[in-house]
């Protein structure tokens, strides 16, 4: 076993770091305030050269994701920009899984196209499957269609968190093939963002945390793709699972924003003079145990990833997501005890990262993901895509 990163993880690692520090967290109180996706931590990352992070070395990316020789990397990234900025960190979650599925499951056509945007260009993809209720109607029953016409298709629809939906060059939207069923009828399509027919609904973003993680209301009216930017067979979503493949870097927000919100009290409690209470002691070491514990098993998932071992990898993720979301909450519980309320001025640092990291929890389902575990282990039929 070897628990340490390789030089190059170090290094992103680093690099993400400082510009979490020197960029990121002195302008996350603007952003939050203005409530739109933080473009200028976004070019950071691009001028970084890691907008390709998911993307095949042979395509000129850095190799990374569930499905490259690399999944830690795009996690070390993630986790570094939480730690300054949630909503930052959500932002590029979305481009990593996004076009990581593009640069995997894309025709050759598609990847010649579109890849060298996001590598040269910083082009941005997003995806968008959710729609007000589909929680209670089930993951891939969607309303949105798509109706078979000459030359492509034609979308019809109202999609809700179409996160970086005031920058993104590309929309991944699903939707389900007019008079078919999903799963096998759910089919996905990329769609240009200046495609005619579809519309931000620009104020439908106005949340509790993760405000400038903007994910806007979409409305798709007749919005025709041609039949080159369908992305994969329909089916494909559910038959490979590709919503087992992001359980990680959901976990690394919450480990990055834990590590945000400790960072805060590392520096604040020496200074309020609370240091050396026993109490304050044992709350932080909670979370740093809590915290620890949720890293190791992300990492120890992203291994099992890199060895292939799929089924592993996608169960034991979501074991790790579950950890990581249930040391978080632990520190949203701990932290304000020992930092106290004058602490949590509504504009503080603290009670920001509260805001967002409670908001994130809310983007999946804990319960759920344990007892999907446990049907495993009962023998019982079980979905490692189950989220919401
Ligand atoms: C910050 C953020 C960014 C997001 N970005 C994206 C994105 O880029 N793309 C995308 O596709 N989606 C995105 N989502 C949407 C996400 O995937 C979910 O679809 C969405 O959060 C579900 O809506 P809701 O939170 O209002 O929960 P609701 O759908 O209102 O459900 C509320 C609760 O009901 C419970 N519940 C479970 N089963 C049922 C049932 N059968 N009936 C009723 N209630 C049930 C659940 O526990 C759930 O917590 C984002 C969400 C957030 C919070």
């Amino acid at each position: 076993m070897n628990f340490a990163l390789t030089e190059r993880q170090q290094a992103i690692h680093d690099q993400v770091g400082e510009l979490g520090r020197t960029c990121f967290a002195p302008r996350a109180a603007a952003h939050e305030a203005a409530g739109r996706t933080p473009a200028d931590n976004l070019d950071e990352l691009f001028k970084a050269g890691l907008f390709g992070a998911t993307i095949a070395a042979e395509r000129g990316g850095l190799d990374g994701g569930p499905l490259h020789s690399d999944p830690l990397l795009p996690l070390l990234v993630v986790e570094q920009t939480a730690r300054y900025c949630p909503s930052t960190a959500q932002s590029i979650h979305i481009h990593f899984n996004l076009s990581h599925r593009l640069d995997v499951v894309g025709t050759p056509e598609q990847r010649a196209r579109i890849l060298p945007g996001i590598l040269k260009h910083g082009h941005l993809v997003n995806g968008t499957a959710s729609e007000p209720g589909r929680t209670a109607r089930g993951l891939y029953n969607l309303q949105t269609t798509a109706e078979k016409v000459d030359g492509g298709w034609l979308l019809n629809g109202h999609k809700n968190y179409a996160t970086l939906g005031d920058v993104a060059r590309w929309f991944t939207i699903s939707a389900v093939i007019k008079g078919q069923k999903a799963p096998e009828g759910h089919l996905t399509f990329l769609v240009p963002a200046k495609a005619e027919g579809l519309r931000v609904i620009a104020d439908s973003w106005n949340t509790y945390g993760l405000r400038a993680a903007y994910s806007p209301d979409l409305l798709l009216e007749n919005v025709f793709v041609p039949d080159r930017d369908v992305l994969g067979e329909p089916g494909e979503t559910a038959r490979n699972k590709w919503q087992a493949k992001a359980h990680l870097s959901f976990a690394a927000q919450y480990i990055g924003s834990s590590e945000g919100i400790f960072d805060f009290l590392v520096d604040y409690l020496p200074k309020r003079g609370t240091a050396g209470d026993s109490y304050a002691q044992l709350r932080l070491g909670e979370m740093r145990i809590a915290t620890d514990a949720a890293r190791w098993m992300v990492y120890r998932a992203a291994w099992l990833w890199q060895a292939g071992d799929l089924a592993a990898a996608e169960l034991f993720s979501m074991n790790a997501k579950y950890q990581a979301m249930e040391s978080a909450r632990l520190v949203i519980d701990r932290a304000p005890q020992i930092a106290g309320s004058s602490a949590l001025a509504a504009d503080s640092v603290l009670s920001r990262f509260l805001r967002d990291l409670r908001y994130q929890l809310l983007h999946e389902n804990q319960d759920k993901t344990a007892a999907t575990v446990g049907k495993y282990h009962l023998g019982q039929n079980f979905d490692v895509t189950a989220r919401l």
